[in-house]
């Protein structure tokens, strides 16, 4: 099981790799986030032996869990499933990033939990992109004011924007959804805030992604193998 790890998380690498070279990219532009869900523990050990430190996780109880069976190891934890009010205090105490804010009570309540021992927790904006109504995140034309908002809280910092496109194998879609983050992100750089994290691509996309400027992707079943849940 750990060779079979190892020769994914090696492909996976590899194929990053090669979609920078195509988007002519240099390799420090992106990182990679192993996305752990439904994985245990021993297979998030095993890639940091590889020197893979940043790990997302999207179920708040089971990701505590990995957070102290893995408290020996110097990993960043990025949180990227939808959080609820009653989960924020984990989250402000235990969690590097955020990737899926999108409401001002949540981002209020993480700023005031934070412990002021830790540095501000670095978060992103969902957008929805695609204007799906079951999707999370806000619509393109909220994201500004929200962002203004989010900038003023000291102990969160406001790092770029993430987004979950539609799931379609339709290139034109993805790269008009890729696109328009490339685009909102720059009106937030124009607007003065100091934001240059795109939060995009997956294991079924994340070539596009990167060649749209995307700065951290977000690799789960190409590293660790198919969930048995489907999320
Ligand atoms: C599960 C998940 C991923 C990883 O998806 P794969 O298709 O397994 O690579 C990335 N981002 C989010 C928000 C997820 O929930």
């Amino acid at each position: 099981m750990s060779f079979e790890l190892l020769a994914r998380f090696n492909a996976v690498k590899k194929d990053i790799s090669n979609a920078l070279d195509l988007a002519q990219r240099k390799n420090e532009e992106v990182k990679l986030i192993a996305v752990s869900k439904t994985h245990p523990a021993n297979m998030i050990r095993t890639l940091v032996q590889e020197g893979q430190y940043e790990f997302g996780e999207n179920y708040v109880q089971e990701w505590l869990g990995k957070v102290e069976e893995l408290k020996d190891l110097p990993i960043i934890w990025h949180v990227i499933g939808p959080i609820q009010s009653n989960k924020t205090q984990d989250v402000a105490e235990h969690a590097h990033w955020l990737h899926t804010l999108d409401r001002l009570k949540i981002a209020q309540r993480l700023n005031e939990q934070r412990p002021p021992v830790l540095p501000p927790l670095n978060v992103c904006i969902q957008v929805n992109v695609s204007g799906e109504a079951t999707k999370s995140g806000l619509l393109p034309e909220a994201v500004l004011d929200f962002a203004l908002k989010v900038n003023q809280m000291p102990n969160l910092c406001l790092r770029g924007l993430m987004c979950l496109p539609e799931n379609t194998d339709n290139v034109d879609d993805l790269s008009h959804q890729f696109i328009l983050m490339q685009q909102l992100l720059r009106s937030l750089q124009q607007q003065g805030l100091n934001v240059d994290v795109l939060s995009m691509g997956m294991s079924a996309d994340m070539a596009l992604a990167i060649k749209y400027g995307a700065t951290y992707i977000r690799i789960g079943s190409a590293i660790f193998g198919e969930r048995k849940k489907s999320v």
